[in-house]
């Protein structure tokens, strides 16, 4: 089998050292994946600055240009980009369309910014003085992204650096390195000039060495774990170079009593199922106002019992596998756990097929300690931690309680309390009557530990600008 190739400098480059890449619905190898070592990348971080000198200086319209037919490309080949990202994350293929579809939306939102670089010009408090503020590309950077969505979080950042005049290369996880392949066949296809855009994988301790340590790198951003996230952090205080992080997160669910019942379940299963449970902004703790849990409580158990748990290719499937057995295993720990520590199984609880298989049955445990590892720790799997509590002080204070802050959901149908709720809510988004609150013309990110600065919106065109302050005697 020959190797799926890395793209270097305009050309797709080939090695013999590989990693095996896994279809996780199956356990077969469906391809290997070219790697390289630190003098490659040192050598892509080089040709990357060789590529800033001009590219940065390539208008915005133009920018947006080549950004447009990147999109076009992408949707062209949109149903390549769907089935890959099913055979080797393993989400269900409609889910995976609508990845791309995102991730074209994405090329289109940072297509449009890129004409929107601004600066300003601010009153002088001193006669004679003029004082512009000017946004300039902050340069080379570097961007790691994770496997639960393969293309859309890689593209994310590459389309926003690219849009505000950086050159970037790219490492994706290894699990899922082939999307960020046709990607780069994309790039390619919209002849963006070479060493604009490149793509490496292997060793992530390796490459992340060589962008933390080389000054031609002048950002990494990176969406992972809060582990790595911190690593990250440490390992970029020796030449204090800029981070973004899109880190961990541990959701909460509110549903108040004046909750508009459907609503509540629907948006409660997509925050809680959608891609198999394995999204940084997932509910992983729901708790419920006393008054509605009855009625609640048993509508949403068997809506989970309800989900088809299959390989994502077939059609009728809500859950795919989990991205390995070994995930399998550790959502299997957190649910003895929570077992051990008197929470109730009220479905589910069991892995799915064979003894090896990275299946999980959909599962929901209710009266759950908060000591639990789960209440604490991303359960990153289709496992909903469902409570019950009786005031809005309560609630508000539950949900605050955690060390994340990426996303909260709430579901009511009183204003004032929404407005309460948005202001004391300690998350970077809250999805109000709102199961799927993303989108590319808004901020996504966290507070506390699940990270620093934002993508999308306009601040994720800003994450990649310089802000230079000139003072002008005239
Ligand atoms: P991960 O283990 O942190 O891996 C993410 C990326 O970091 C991969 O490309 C990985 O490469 C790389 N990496 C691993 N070790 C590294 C190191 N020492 N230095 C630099 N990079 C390193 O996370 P994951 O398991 O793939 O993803 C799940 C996590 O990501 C969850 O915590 C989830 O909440 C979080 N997440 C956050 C967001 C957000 O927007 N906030 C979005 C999605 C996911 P290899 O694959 O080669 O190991």
């Amino acid at each position: 089998m020959e190797p799926s190739p890395l793209y270097l400098n305009g050309e797709f480059v080939t090695t013999v050292q590989a990693l095996p890449v896994r279809n996780p619905a199956t356990g077969e190898t469906l391809a290997q994946m070219s790697t390289c070592g630190r003098d490659q990348v040192a050598q892509a971080l080089a040709d990357a600055h060789a590529a800033f000198q001009s590219w940065r200086n390539v208008v915005g319209k133009t920018r947006a240009d080549f950004l447009l037919k990147i999109a076009s490309e992408v949707e062209r080949r949109k149903d390549e980009f769907a089935r890959t990202i099913t055979l080797e994350n393993g989400k269900p293929l409609p889910q995976s369309a609508g990845e791309v579809a995102m991730t074209i939306d994405h090329l289109r939102w940072f297509a449009e910014e890129a004409r929107r670089g601004y600066g300003r010009i601010v009153p002088p408090q001193a006669e004679g003085k003029r004082h512009l503020v000017i946004k300039t590309p902050i340069g080379v950077v570097a961007a790691i992204s994770p496997w639960n969505f393969p293309l859309v979080l890689a593209v994310r950042k590459v389309a926003a650096a690219l849009a505000a005049g950086c050159t970037v290369v790219l490492k994706p996880a290894s699990a899922t390195p082939l999307c960020a392949v046709l990607f780069a066949e994309c790039v390619h296809a919209a002849r963006l000039p070479k060493g604009v855009f490149q793509l490496v994988a292997g060793s992530a301790g390796e490459i992340a060495a060589e962008f933390l340590e080389n000054p031609l790198c002048r950002k990494i951003t990176f969406t992972g774990s809060t582990e790595v996230g911190k690593n990250l952090i440490a390992g970029a205080a020796a030449q204090v170079k800029p981070l973004s992080l899109e880190l961990g997160g541990h959701s909460p669910v509110l549903v108040f009593d004046d909750a508009d019942l459907a609503k509540a379940l629907e948006g409660t299963m997509i925050a809680k199922y959608r891609n198999t449970g394995q999204s940084c902004i997932a509910a992983n703790r729901i708790y419920i106002q006393r008054g509605i849990a009855e009625q609640f409580i048993p509508a949403f158990v068997e809506r989970v019992k309800a989900l088809k748990a299959g390989n994502g290719l077939e059609p009728g499937v809500d859950i795919g596998p989990l991205i390995n057995p070994a995930a399998v295993d550790l959502a299997l720990q957190h649910i003895a756990d929570a077992q051990a520590k008197s929470a109730k199984l009220l479905c589910g609880g069991k892995r799915h097929g064979d003894a090896g298989s990275a299946f999980l049955e959909p599962t929901v445990l209710t009266s759950v300690p908060g000591e639990s590892c789960g209440m604490c720790d991303e359960t990153f799997a289709p496992v909903a931690y469902v409570n019950v509590f009786d005031t809005e002080a309560e609630a508000i204070a539950r949900a605050n309680d955690s060390t994340y802050g990426l996303a909260a959901y709430a579901f009511t149908r009183d204003l004032s309390r929404a407005f309460r709720l948005m202001e004391s809510l300690e998350a970077g988004m809250i999805g109000i009557n709102d199961g799927v609150p993303t989108t590319s013309n808004a901020p996504f990110g966290g507070v506390k530990q699940s990270g620093w600065g934002r993508e999308l919106g306009t601040e994720g065109l800003d994450a990649f600008l310089d802000t230079k302050h000139v003072s002008l005697v005239v």
